[in-house]
């Protein structure tokens, strides 16, 4: 082939000769022919190893190469077994692709880049092939990755979290590292037992460098650090505290939408009037709901004209907003300032005649502890939740992957701090 060092560039394999190139109207692709360079040795595809000849596997075998423009390119090359002192008999490493794989190492790697950067349709539409297919990539690259980088170099702040997917049916145990911003470590399940495997990847003389786990104040969390990080300080989660505070509120403003609305419904019933007499008072409680749930700082004028409604219309869910708000403004203030504030919100939410808030109030006496440690950490409350609000919005097209590894290998890929790279950059 007197081209040959040309279409090396153009397909961007290197250590490899090209035997021949044509186009197979049948698969509707070029297909080039490749074979390794004389001399370069046969290696076990799994560990790498050199490795003696074994038999010639299932003959010839075609990869899925990057398209050229429009045009679909497949490698076609032997596909011999060594056999491998470790393995036994394997298929042999090739330079171009991983192993086990159907696609070429460039296709892998700029699938991997699309899917940590555009949307699930794209990926798919683009580089023409099924969403299962993306999972099975991504898993390659990320153990690819893996192999290179240690994630649990310098853990010493971190973070553990459980992720519910499919409609709260399975979960994942995520854990990250707060200084560096990224997922170190993700596993199906939510027990002691779960957690205990990322502690025994860590090692114990790791895990004696911990020095802060927040949390969401599970029981089964608090009892894998006792067990394995006896000195670190376990943190309430205040992304979590403030979450408790929020699904109290909700509980107060339920309830005062039934009330009303039941109210609504005697009066009608009573004066057996026609049903457009109803008054439309109880309804717009649903409508205040975003307005309720955001921050103050983030709120649109018209969702305060909502809240001064609620202020003056419904006194319990108002005093149940100011409770939930006050909650937050203790995890603002940090420190003694936020000790204080939350000795006083104690206070205030057991004398607030609002069984939620009387109930949270107990569940926060019971976590104190681990709430103070958080308002001394100086772990910053910005910085746990955009974690945590990316796990969940990443969880959204991940979540698509049936396969549980295919979720975590594109969960680590986009967040775990080392993104995929497209190939030649
Ligand atoms: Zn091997």
């Amino acid at each position: 082939m007197r081209n040959a060092s040309v279409w090396q560039q153009v397909l961007g394999i290197t250590r490899v000769v090209i035997e021949a190139i044509w186009f197979d109207e049948d698969a509707d692709a070029v297909v080039v022919s490749v074979r390794p360079r004389k001399g370069a040795g046969r290696r076990c595809g799994r560990c790498g190893r050199r490795a003696s000849w074994y038999d010639r596997g299932e003959g010839r075998r075609r990869w899925r190469a990057l398209d050229l423009g429009t045009v679909r390119v497949r490698l076609e090359a032997d596909a011999p077994r060594v056999n491998c002192p470790t393995h036994g008999p394997t298929v042999v490493q090739v330079p171009w692709a991983r192993h086990g794989a159907g696609h070429t190492r460039a296709f892998d790697d700029t699938v991997a880049w699309l899917a940590v950067h555009c949307s699930k349709t794209a990926v798919g539409e683009l580089m023409r092939v099924a969403w299962r297919t993306v999972g099975s990539i991504v898993t390659r690259v990320l153990a690819d990755i893996d192999a290179t980088v240690d994630r649990f170099d310098g853990l010493a702040r971190i973070g553990i979290d459980e992720i519910s997917y499919k409609r709260g049916h399975r979960y994942l145990t995520v854990v990250v590292d707060h200084d560096r911003r990224r997922l170190v470590w993700a596993a199906p399940g939510r027990d002691a037992a779960t957690l205990g495997g990322f502690f025994d990847r860590l090692g114990p003389e790791r895990c004696a460098l911990i020095t802060q786990v927040s949390a969401d104040g599970a029981e089964w969390i608090a009892r894998a650090v006792q067990a394995h990080c006896p000195q670190a300080v376990l943190c309430a989660d205040p992304f979590h505290v403030v979450a408790w505070a929020t699904d109290a509120m909700d509980q107060v403003r339920r309830q005062a939408h039934n009330d009303a609305r039941g109210a609504i419904v005697v009066r009608s019933t009573a004066s057996s009037g026609p049903r457009s007499a109803r008054p439309p008072r109880a309804y717009p409680l649903k409508r205040v709901r975003y307005a309720l749930w955001k921050n103050p700082e983030n709120l649109t004028d018209h969702q305060h004209a909502k809240l001064d409604w609620v202020a003056k219309t419904h006194p319990g869910v108002w005093r149940a907003y100011l409770l939930k708000e006050g909650l937050r403004t203790v995890f603002v203030l940090k420190g003694d300032a936020g000790k204080e504030a939350l000795d006083r919100w104690i206070a205030w939410a057991r004398r607030s005649r609002l069984p939620a808030f009387v109930d949270l109030q107990r569940r926060v006496v019971k976590y104190r502890a681990q709430i103070e440690a958080a308002l001394d950490s100086g772990l910053s409350n910005a910085l746990i939740e955009s974690t945590n609000t990316k796990i969940r919005l990443l969880t959204r097209v991940a979540f698509g992957f049936t396969n549980t590894d295919a979720l975590i290998a594109l969960a680590m890929l986009t967040l775990g701090g080392h993104p995929p790279v497209l190939p030649g950059r």
